[in-house]
């Protein structure tokens, strides 16, 4: 097939959706040899991508409805790509403490065959199922970085003395942190590195055949005006909103869709002292976590319930606060409540839909459609951040027939920018960035290279002081960073620097985020003068 290149106008490859998967798919096929052409109608992660747990995971209760392929695919995931991005993934320990009156989600597969073979345990979670559970978890996926499980006595350990005294023992496993919307956009910019374009802010109105082509209208943009491009095939990676793509967008009749979970996180001031998360089981057979979050707070989430209208922006509602309050509470000595709360979020899980009876047991693996009548259409549903990267791959090889030049899966073991460090490197990176730029806080050379990695001293130029930075706008976010965001992150708003590229929005005032806000639009009107005030 002729290289789009040559065909002026046309790509190979017009990706619509600039969330983790839609990115995935975009870094992939540019690393590949295709023209690719990404349009995201908001910002980068702006959806499901920035509003996830943030763990790569297996999924250790995935394991109850027997999603063994999913959590295998994930577990092996996790180690390939903590090895690519070690400056936004890391290795976590997890405790899951147990009690006698742990409970299944009723109708769980496994709480169906147990009440069969064993009536008397009446939906209990016994402590043997899950040492099972554990034991298959720490087997199923080449664990080679990452510690196995440990049992843990909360009488004497550390980890026991937030907990309240019931709670006498826990088992401790693995698993790993990654910053969701960070991971995003260096995808995003990973492909545009390779020659993708990547366009936010723009939508995607209207898609149609034309021949062996997609006629694809965009609106939006800098100046808001329709544009028609063309491509030899169409991904629709529009998550949450992937069935409108379809039908609405496309114009394609389809009963394929996703089911609409909410799921919600609170934030609250830092409830206690060590490293480690907590996995908690409720009596509604639910479970949440509790997760150490940006130094000084603690990550609590996160609920399932159904969101059917998309036109409803998705919000942690005081219900789901006081629900996930209440359930901390079961644990922590100190009981949580709404008043420790500083920040919540909540995103929509677009789940493939295969008629679950509820929204906790709805599959959380992926599944990828190609629509051949005509020019390519490939639509993704579902999907986890953890198998971005897999899904990517599918992706490739689902459309491969109809790119006969494509080259072959490259992702394993390439570096993300900033990520070309070992696994245990970040001390190391943060001591020889603090020697290089020596007017660094510790504290600020760790967000430096947790955000950036190796790309910091890049970032950071050749300063010699924190004036020669620019401008600070507070919390060590300083001219020279936001500049950087918006030269290769594809940063346009405020918004997108303090909660999607960083989470400086814990930390900065209000009246310092509307500065920002305003430099950033003067910068991007070309006022020289407005942004030198
Ligand atoms: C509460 C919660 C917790 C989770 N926790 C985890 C976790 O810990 N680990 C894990 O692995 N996974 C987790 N997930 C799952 C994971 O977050 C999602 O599966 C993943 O983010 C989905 O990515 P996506 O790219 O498919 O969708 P999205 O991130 O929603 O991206 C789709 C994008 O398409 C854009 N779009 C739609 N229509 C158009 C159009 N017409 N034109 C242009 N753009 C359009 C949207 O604006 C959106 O940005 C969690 C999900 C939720 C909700």
């Amino acid at each position: 097939m002729e290289s789009a290149s040559e065909q002026q106008g046309v790509c190979d490859l017009f990706v619509i959706g600039g969330g983790i998967n839609g990115c995935g798919i975009a870094r992939d096929a540019a690393g590949r040899g295709l023209s690719v052409t990404l349009a995201e109608m908001d910002d980068l992660a702006q959806a499901t991508s920035s509003a996830s747990t943030k763990l790569f995971h297996g999924g250790l209760r995935y394991l109850e409805y027997f999603e063994f392929r999913l959590v295998r695919e994930a577990l092996i995931e996790r180690e390939t790509l903590l090895r690519a991005m070690p400056h936004i993934s890391w290795p976590m320990r997890f405790v899951l403490p147990w009690h006698e009156d742990m409970r299944f989600e009723a109708g769980t597969p496994t709480s169906r065959v147990l009440e069969t073979v064993m009536p008397w345990m009446r939906g209990r979670r016994p402590a043997w199922l899950i040492r099972l559970g554990l034991f298959l978890y720490d087997r199923l996926g080449g664990r080679e970085i990452l510690p196995g499980t440990k049992r843990l006595d909360l009488e004497t350990a550390p980890e026991g003395a937030p907990l309240k005294p019931r709670f006498k023992r826990a088992y401790e496993y693995s698993d790993c942190w990654i910053e969701d919307s960070r991971l995003v956009a260096l995808n995003a910019r990973h492909a545009a590195e390779m020659g993708a374009e990547i366009l936010t802010r723009t939508k995607v109105v209207s898609a149609r055949r034309e021949g062996d082509f997609w006629a694809i209208t965009l609106e939006g943009g800098a100046d808001g005006r329709q544009v028609t491009r063309h491509a030899r095939a169409l991904v629709n990676a529009g998550g949450p909103w992937v069935g409108r793509v379809i039908r609405d967008v496309a114009g394609i009749e389809s009963d394929e869709g996703v089911r609409l979970v909410r799921g919600s996180h609170v934030v609250t001031r830092k409830l206690y002292e060590h490293d480690k998360c907590y996995f908690f089981q409720g009596r509604d057979g639910r479970i949440i976590f509790a997760i150490p979050y940006e130094t000084d707070f603690t990550l609590i989430g996160t609920t399932d319930a159904d969101h059917d209208d998309m036109s409803q922006p998705p919000e942690c509602t005081p219900e789901e606060q006081e629900y996930l309050c209440a359930f901390a509470s079961e644990y922590f000595v100190r009981p949580v409540t709404r008043e420790d709360i500083v920040w919540t979020y909540s995103g929509v899980r677009p789940l493939y839909d295969d008629a679950a009876t509820s929204a906790t047991a709805a599959t959380r693996d992926y599944v990828l459609s190609l629509d051949e009548a005509g020019a390519p259409l490939l639509n993704v549903f579902g999907g986890k951040i953890t198998t971005y990267r897999r899904l990517a791959e599918s992706a490739m090889a689902r459309l491969a027939p109809h790119f006969p030049s494509l080259t072959g899966a490259w992702t394993a073991g390439a570096p993300l920018p900033g990520g070309d460090f070992p696994v245990d490197g970040v001390e190391a990176q943060i001591a020889g960035l603090r020697a290089d730029f020596p007017f660094l806080t510790e504290r600020w050379a760790r967000r430096l290279v947790r955000a950036y990695g190796t790309e910091a001293r890049e970032m950071l130029g050749g300063a010699e002081a924190a004036g020669d930075l620019g401008r600070d706008f507070g919390a060590t976010l300083t001219e020279r960073e936001v500049r950087w965001l918006m030269a290769r992150e594809f940063a346009r708003t405020a918004e997108d620097v303090v909660w999607r590229r960083s989470k400086l929005g814990l930390r900065m005032t209000p009246k310092q985020v509307a500065e920002l806000q305003r430099w950033m639009s003067a910068v991007r009107a070309g006022s020289a003068t407005a942004a030198a005030e």
